[in-house]
C-alpha cells in the first residue's frame, strides 16, 4: 500500500475514528460545507424537525465520514452505517429502513455503489417515508406499504455524477468537499499530534502538510510515520529533521510526489521526451498496469500540472521537467 494513497483500510479506520472532529466547531477547514451545514442543521434543530436528506460528495480521505458523525451528534441523534456495496437487494435496504428510530441518521458510503433496485427504494423511502415491503413471490407477490418514522440520510460518495437525477434530487443539502490548503492540514495535524500525544513543531507539522496532497487522511499517516522516525531515530519530537528523514525514508518528496508519481514523469520525459505518449505505452514503460497509471498516478499528477491529457496521449508540462532537474528539449510548448 502507498503511504501517499488517499484511501483507508478497515485496520486504518480503527486508528482514525481518535483522529475524527466531534462536531462541527472543531472541524478544520471546507468553510463554505461547513457553514451551510451549520445552518441546516441549526435550523432543524430549532424547528424540532428532522434535517434534510444530505449528500457529501469529494475525493477520498477529506472527512465524508467524519461529517456524517458529526451530523448525527450535532442533531443528538443516534447514527446506523452501511454502504452502497453492502446493500445490493432491495431487501437488504428494506431491513435497513424498518429498523430506524425516529431522527435517526442512516449514512450510505459509496451511495452511488447500490443497486437499482434499492436506489428506487431509497429515494421513494427519502421522499415519503415508506417502503413497499414484498412478499411472497411470482404472480401471487403483493407490496405491503410499511411507514417509516421521519430520518436523515447522509449519503457520501466520490462520483456525484454517477447518481441517478431522481436520487440526487432527494437530497435537500449537497455539500462538495474540496482539497484542503496547507494552513488548514497544519491545524489538522496540531490538532492529531495533541490527541496522539506527540510533541511536535511548527516546522516539522508544516513539511508533512506540504506532501500531503491537500489530504487528512494522508497528513495523518504521514505523521504517524514521522512519529515513528522520531520516536526510533530522532529526539521523539516531531520536527523538521525528523520529517525529511522519515518521508525520505518513504519516498514521499517535496511536493508530495511517491515513487510510481516520478517513474511515471521520469519515463514520460525521459523515454518520451515529454509525450505526448498513449497511456498503454507509459504504463508498460513503467511495468505497472494501465489502470493503476491512470487511477493511482494520474489524477493527482494532472491536478498539480506536471501532467496534461490531450488527444493524442499524456504529456509533461514544464513542471514536471523543472521537477525532476531536467531541461525540456528546445521548442516544447507545455
Ligand atoms: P472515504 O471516502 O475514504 O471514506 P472520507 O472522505 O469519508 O474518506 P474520513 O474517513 O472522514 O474521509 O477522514 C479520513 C481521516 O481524515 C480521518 O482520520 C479524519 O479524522 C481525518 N479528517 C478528515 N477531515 C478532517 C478535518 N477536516 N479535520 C480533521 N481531521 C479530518
Amino acid at each position: 500500500a502507498r503511504v501517499v494513497d488517499a484511501g483507508g483500510d478497515d485496520d486504518e479506520r480503527i486508528v482514525e475514528a481518535a483522529l475524527r472532529p466531534k462536531r462541527l466547531a472543531e472541524f478544520p477547514g471546507q468553510p463554505r460545507v461547513r457553514d451551510q451545514l451549520g445552518l441546516v442543521l441549526r435550523a432543524a434543530k430549532q424547528r424540532g424537525s428532522t434535517p434534510d436528506h444530505v449528500l457529501l460528495s469529494g475525493p477520498p480521505g477529506l472527512g465524508k465520514t467524519t461529517l456524517a458523525m458529526i451530523v448525527a451528534a450535532e442533531i443528538e441523534r443516534p447514527i446506523r452505517v452501511t454502504s452502497g456495496p453492502a446493500i445490493q437487494h432491495a431487501g437488504d435496504l428494506a431491513a435497513v429502513l424498518s429498523s430506524l428510530d425516529e431522527g435517526e441518521v442512516l449514512f450510505l458510503d459509496e451511495i452511488h455503489r447500490m443497486s437499482r433496485a434499492a436506489e428506487e427504494m431509497l429515494y421513494l423511502a427519502m421522499e415519503d417515508f415508506r417502503v413497499d415491503v414484498i412478499v411472497g413471490k411470482g404472480p401471487g407477490a403483493t407490496a405491503i406499504p410499511l411507514e417509516l418514522p421521519p430520518f436523515t440520510v447522509v449519503g457520501a460518495t466520490t462520483r456525484a455524477g454517477l447518481l441517478p437525477a431522481p436520487l440526487r434530487d432527494r437530497f435537500g443539502f449537497t455539500g462538495h468537499l474540496d482539497y484542503y490548503d496547507a494552513a488548514d492540514l497544519e491545524t489538522i495535524l496540531h490538532r492529531s499530534a495533541r490527541l496522539l500525544g506527540v510533541d511536535a513543531d511548527g516546522e516539522g507539522i508544516a513539511e508533512i502538510a506540504g506532501r500531503s496532497r491537500g489530504t487528512p487522511r494522508i497528513a495523518n499517516r504521514l505523521l504517524r510515520r514521522v512519529r515513528d522516525w522520531a520516536q526510533v531515530h530522532g529526539s521523539g519530537r516531531v520536527d523538521q529533521v525528523a520529517a525529511l528523514a522519515a518521508l525520505r525514508l518513504f519516498d514521499v518528496d517535496a511536493a508530495g510526489l511517491d515513487r510510481l508519481d516520478r517513474a511515471v514523469l521520469e519515463a514520460l520525459c525521459r523515454r518520451f521526451a515529454g509525450g505526448p505518449v498513449g497511456l498503454s505505452t507509459l504504463a508498460v514503460a513503467v511495468g505497472e498496469e494501465t489502470d493503476t497509471v491512470e487511477t493511482v498516478a494520474e489524477p493527482y499528477l494532472v491536478r498539480e500540472g506536471f501532467m496534461v491529457r490531450t488527444p493524442r496521449g499524456r504529456a509533461a508540462t514544464r513542471r514536471a521537467w523543472e521537477h525532476l532537474n531536467l531541461t525540456p528539449p528546445v521548442g516544447s510548448t507545455t
